[in-house]
């Protein structure tokens, strides 16, 4: 906010700034509106002149020829009626005849003038001297009297048709650029310009020129008139309009169709020349020195070179600037000032605007559109643009605002700098304190040096990845896993921990959504999932697999935003293995089951049994047998706590496994056999079917043969009497198959799954006599398991069991 006001005012105090200059250009320095015209002139090039134009001119080879100038009257009267035979539109004389010569020539000549017609001649007015006219030829003029007219002699002014002043006066630069259409006297003698009676006669112009606001009109033509307020006028009558005018040049000395008035007088033109043409007649040899700049050969300085143009050649130009309506529309005053304004206020919108490599080119095409906006006005529609004042205020606008917008820029990077410094040695304490760079920014207003941007940089910059190096070495140390998740919840950053607990490669989490990838990671058919809101403290265990069973326990912190309360920025997620907690917890409410409820029912049968015996003095049967019933219900105990002992052991490890290679067929044939004799005493019927010859296996024989024991035990224990128990013992594929069917009862579906667990007893009432301990199952499993075989069930209600072990062959 602050660097935008300081732009804006830095922009106002420029534009101001370059308004001032322009101005000064403008009034102070016309010599740079008068070059820059005179190289617009030059750009532009050269204009097809009036048709009917045509120049006799008084040139070397005419002097050579005819003689020294002046010539005799009789030879110009001669000129002029060889040309005025072809009937021409009208003539013009560039010549002022002031003096009387001999009689019967300046008859001659007034005789000529008269026959021909529509001529006009010339006076001269003589202003104070010095103003370009020899003073030599005003001998007679009064010392009072600053300027009066050299007229044509009486026989010569009384001929012609019209009088018109052949008065030019060079501009700042020594440029013929406008001419006075109307000059006055001191005693206030009017007279118009020579091309301007010139026209009025070629065109039948009867009527006087009319004087209108800022126009002159002549017949058809309105020519606008530039007249200046500061004209030098020293007496009453020269405050009359000298109604100037700019000349609008055709182009340079010998554009218009110009002929030797040597060869006009020796017969030599084409019979049609000057048949319906407007003729000038005057001197164009420069050695006669009735010359001027235009802007065409003014170069200005040391370059001046080219012809300079005779005055009857700047005569014709100003007839043509008139004929084709070519006047100069000049942009000045109070317009010449809103345009400077406008341009210099688009000048600074086009720099500012602009970023990257616009800004050079942005202000660099806006500056140089200026003098090609002013050429294309100038030459298309004649429209003169104060092109050098206006580029004088954008050379300085446009570079002061780039160094001001510079200079901004550079101080508001020095209080970035500051804040950064600032901040960053709050952050960590891993951050030391610079010592080389001080924080807090300068209090001037002039901004650092880039050397002093360049060194903060690199020290802030250093410091900044020192402190992320090692916070991310310190996240990704922890052991625990940690996930860090953005605003929307995605994951942003995982440490090596975390992948190995949710089991995933970092690419794989990284841009993950924390809530499906729990929901994901949960195996199983959970009904209830955590739900993860960002910005909520949460905590929730998940369990990431069954087999083995593998706990997580998973904490999300909401990080709040440093700029805004109650916003959150994202969530670290923190991950811990529980699975050894939890399996702790499940053996602590097991180990509660078995003493309230396993333990608990034989112990108190046992002490209820012992204390009848001693209290009461029992008949010797009745001690036989409840010794009996006390023995068989401690063995039980007995048993049930060395199974859960055993299985315990298994389940947490602490019992290794004995890995050998051994013979899985030849050791489940001698289960087999172990079991006839118990079998035997039910009546139950032992079938081996199918025997493999052998199964090559790696694993603990003696942990095995325990599984394999407590299926047989269970065929034959929950089989009818009399029954069959089937074993078959085979390879399918890769794996070792043992199966083992009864004709017993058979298990409902729906109690399957639930039969491996511990202490899980079917309740049926053939069972109830049936002893057991609810963990034989269980232990199977648990083998299995660990063996990386599986045991499944078949059966139906009533139908029989078939339980079938599998293992994979030894090397697969
Ligand atoms: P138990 O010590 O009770 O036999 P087990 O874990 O071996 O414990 O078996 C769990 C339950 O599965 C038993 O209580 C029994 O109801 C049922 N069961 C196991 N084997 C069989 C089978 N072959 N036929 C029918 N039911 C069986």
């Amino acid at each position: 906010m602050a660097a935008a006001i300081g732009k804006t005012r830095l922009s106002i105090l420029l534009v101001a700034v370059a308004f001032g200059v322009s101005m000064a250009v403008e009034y102070l320095a016309p010599s740079i509106a008068a070059t820059a015209l005179t190289t617009m002139y030059r750009l532009r090039g050269v204009e097809k002149p009036p048709p009917e134009v045509v120049i006799v001119g008084v040139d070397d080879a005419s002097l050579l020829q005819v003689g020294p100038w002046p010539w005799r009257r009789s030879t110009v009267a001669a000129l002029i009626e060889t040309v005025a035979r072809q009937h021409p539109r009208a003539i013009a004389l560039d010549v002022v005849f002031a003096e009387q010569k001999d009689p019967a020539g300046d008859r001659a000549l007034g005789d000529a003038i008269r026959r021909a017609g529509d001529v006009v001649v010339s006076a001269q007015l003589i202003e104070s001297a010095g103003r370009g006219i020899d003073s030599s030829l005003a001998p007679e003029r009064s010392p009072t009297q600053l300027s009066q007219w050299l007229m044509p002699i009486p026989e010569i002014a009384s001929a012609a048709r019209a009088i018109g002043h052949v008065h030019a006066a060079p501009d700042v630069d020594g440029v013929l650029s406008s001419v006075q259409l109307s000059k006055s006297s001191s005693v206030g003698a009017r007279r118009w310009a020579l091309a301007l009676e010139l026209l009025r006669l070629a065109s039948n112009i009867e009527a006087a020129p009319e004087e209108i606001p800022s126009a002159l009109q002549v017949g058809p033509y309105v020519i606008p008139i530039l007249d200046r307020s500061d004209t030098p006028s020293l007496e009453p009558a020269s405050l009359q309009r000298a109604n100037e005018m700019r000349i609008n040049y055709a182009g340079p000395t010998a554009t218009f169709p110009t002929l030797s008035a040597a060869d006009v007088l020796a017969g030599k033109s084409v019979a049609s020349q000057f048949t319906n043409k407007v003729v000038l007649i005057g001197a164009t040899a420069q050695s006669l020195g009735d010359t001027g700049q235009t802007p065409f050969n003014h170069f200005g300085g040391l370059r001046a070179s080219g012809l300079k143009m005779p005055g009857v050649e700047v005569h014709a130009n100003i007839y043509s600037t008139i004929r084709d309506r070519k006047w100069f529309r000049p942009v000045q005053g109070l317009a010449a000032v809103a345009l400077t304004i406008a341009v210099l206020i688009a000048g600074a919108i086009f720099t500012l605007r602009f970023s990257d490599a616009m800004q050079l080119i942005g202000p660099g095409a806006f500056i140089a559109s200026v003098p090609l906006a002013g050429l294309v006005l100038f030459s298309e529609f004649a429209v003169i643009l104060p092109v050098g004042s206006l580029l004088a205020g954008l050379l300085v606008l446009v570079p002061g605002l780039s160094l001001g917008r510079s200079l901004l820029a550079s101080r508001d990077l020095d209080r970035q700098l500051a804040r950064l410094k600032r901040t960053e040695q709050e952050l960590l304490p891993v951050s030391t304190a610079f010592t080389r760079v001080p924080a807090e920014s300068s209090t001037s207003w002039l901004p650092r040096t880039f050397d002093w941007k360049l060194q903060t940089v690199a020290e802030v910059t250093d410091h900044l990845l020192n402190q992320v190096a090692v916070i991310d070495r310190m996240l990704r140390s922890v052991g625990n896993g940690v996930l860090l998740a953005d605003r929307e919840g995605r994951v942003i950053f995982s440490n090596p921990a975390a992948s190995e607990l949710l089991r995933r490669p970092r690419e794989q989490l990284i841009g993950e959504d924390l809530e499906s990838l729990f929901a994901a990671a949960e195996s199983g058919d959970k009904a209830a999932e955590p739900t993860i809101a960002i910005g909520q403290a949460a905590t929730f265990e998940i369990e990431i697999s069954r087999t083995p069973a593998r706990f997580l326990e998973v904490s999300v912190s909401p990080v709040e935003s440093s700029r805004k309360r109650g916003e959150n920025e994202g969530a670290v997620v923190v991950l811990a293995d529980v699975t050894k907690r939890k399996q702790l917890d499940q053996t602590k409410s097991e180990m509660l089951r078995l003493v309230s409820h396993e333990l608990r029912t034989p112990v108190s049968a046992i002490q209820g049994l012992s204390e009848v015996l001693t209290k009461f003095g029992l008949p010797p049967k009745d001690v036989q047998e409840f010794g009996h019933t006390i023995h068989a219900e401690s063995g039980r105990l007995l048993e049930l706590v060395n199974r859960y002992l055993d299985l315990t052991r298994l389940e947490s490890d602490q019992q290794k496994l004995q890995l050998a290679p051994f013979d899985f067929a030849a050791l489940a044939e001698e289960v087999v056999e172990s079991y006839r004799a118990i079998a035997a005493q039910k009546e139950v019927q032992i079938l081996l079917k199918d025997r493999a010859p052998a199964i090559p296996l790696r694993g603990d024989a003696s942990l095995l043969r325990i599984a394999v024991g407590n299926l047989l035990a269970n065929a034959i224990k929950y089989g009818p009497v009399h029954g069959k128990v089937t074993i078959t013992i085979g390879v399918t594929g890769t794996l070792a198959e043992l199966t083992v069917s009864d004709e017993g009862p058979g298990i409902p579906a729906s109690e399957h799954d639930r039969i491996f667990e511990k202490f899980y007893r079917l309740r049926r009432e053939d069972d109830s006599s049936t002893p057991g301990t609810g963990l034989g199952l269980a232990m199977v499993k648990e083998i299995l398991t660990r063996h990386g075989g599986q045991v499944s069930l078949e059966s139906k209600e009533g139908r029989g069991s078939l339980f079938r072990i599998t293992l994979p062959l030894m090397g697969h």
